[in-house]
């Protein structure tokens, strides 16, 4: 290898370093920076003029400081490009538009009926669209698109499988790339509320290091988060733990099992037992979370049922993973108020006292928006890890 070569990569490397950090820790000083880093003071001040010249920094007013001149400090400049994330759903699209930092500019939501594939990605696109159409001006544009899909998809981002929506093999990221010319990546819906709910200051896992995101929906999925990272197991496709058998006999399942957990303590598991008991023929979660808070007894009883067959499956999960946070999103989440009480009975009473001893259960921060929060983030991050080789001084 050449010498030169060696040091533009260093300074490359530095450069996405001191991004790295300006990113995390803004607003910081050049003095700070150089403390943080361990580089010194006359690199950093080199590698932020070039990042300032790129629009990803800003300089701001003064800071504190102990006497003396105040320090100019810098600023991650957010709205120096936007990332779209989508949560793909299995009758619904939610979108957002978010800036660098994942704040979100624009939301658009959509219902679809999973007609076909083709028309699913057609509707995907036509999304994503509709949220780049409503983008502000920037230096960089948009960065990147991020989709959390229903199943498990590969690092070429082909859909692999998702059951719930019917789908073996579907080319999602090279399809949406091709159509849209910017790049996009593919993760697990749950993996990526697991990053959304750890990263943003509404989660409720800010910066936990173990930690298990339990997205409930028309099945679950989880995303685990190990030492502060995304666990996806050797291949990528960990986190299944909808599908832990709680009943040796119980109900056939799609994905070839029989009695998983989420065909007891999903939306779809709820919709069933509701249809069951209550006589009317247009059942729908929202329906049901609004007839448990106008004190319907019969609804309230099954959301219980489900909060203690939710229960039974954090159990599992608490002793294979001794979390510091369960974190439980998806719509069901609104009925907190309902489930939590039997599903911390189960828990206490069937999970082992020494995994449990430092664990938190705490519904969903952020709501509906784990999911595509956490994709923009994973769109976003692949944008910065990229930059190390194309953010020129
Ligand atoms: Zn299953």
């Amino acid at each position: 290898m050449k010498q030169t070569g060696d040091l533009n990569l260093v300074k490359k490397i530095n450069k996405s370093i001191v991004l790295d950090r300006i990113r995390h820790d803004s607003p910081v000083s050049r003095a700070r920076l150089a403390e943080l880093t361990g580089l010194t003071k006359a690199t950093v001040s080199s590698l932020v003029g070039e990042l300032i010249e790129s629009g990803l920094v800003d300089e701001i007013g003064a800071g504190e400081s102990s006497g003396g001149r105040k320090p100019v400090m810098l600023l991650f400049n957010g709205t120096a490009g936007y990332a779209v994330g989508i949560d793909l759903g299995v009758d619904y699209i939610l979108g957002v538009l978010t800036d660098l930092n994942g704040v979100i500019v624009e939301q658009h939501t959509m219902k679809h009926s999973n007609a076909s594939v083709d028309a699913v990605i057609g509707d995907v696109i036509h999304s994503i669209r509709e949220l780049i159409g409503r983008a502000p001006q920037s230096t960089y544009g948009i960065v990147g698109i991020g989709i959390g899909i229903p199943g498990i998809s590969d690092e070429q981002g082909n859909v692999l499988f998702a059951p719930n929506l019917g789908w073996e093999n579907v080319p999602l990221q090279q399809r949406i790339e091709s159509e849209l010319g910017i790049p996009v990546v593919i993760d697990n819906e749950a993996n990526a509320g697991a990053v959304g709910e750890q990263q943003f200051d509404a989660g409720v896992g800010q910066n936990a290091s173990y930690l298990v995101y339990v997205s409930i929906g028309s099945g679950i999925g989880t995303g685990i988060i190990i030492r502060g990272e995304l666990f996806r197991g050797s291949s990528g496709f960990s986190g299944e733990l909808g599908h832990v058998t709680i009943e040796q006999n119980g109900k056939p399942c799609r994905c070839g099992s029989s009695g998983c957990w989420e065909l007891y303590a999903s939306e779809s598991a709820l919709l069933e037992k509701a249809r069951a008991v209550l006589p009317e023929d247009d059942v729908d979660i929202e329906a049901l979370l609004r007839r448990a808070g106008d004190g319907d007894k019969r609804v309230i009883e099954l959301f219980e049922q489900l909060g203690r067959s939710l229960g039974v499956g954090l159990v599992n999960i608490i002793n294979a993973f001794n979390p510091e946070l369960i974190v439980i999103g998806g719509r069901l989440a609104e009925a907190e108020s309902w489930m939590l009480g039997p599903l911390t009975e189960v828990m206490e009473r069937r999970s082992m006292p020494f995994p449990r001893a430092k664990l938190r259960v705490q519904f969903s921060g952020l709501g509906m928006k784990s999911t595509v929060l956490g994709a923009c983030s994973l769109a976003i991050a692949k944008f910065f890890a990229s930059t190390k080789v194309s953010v020129e001084g």
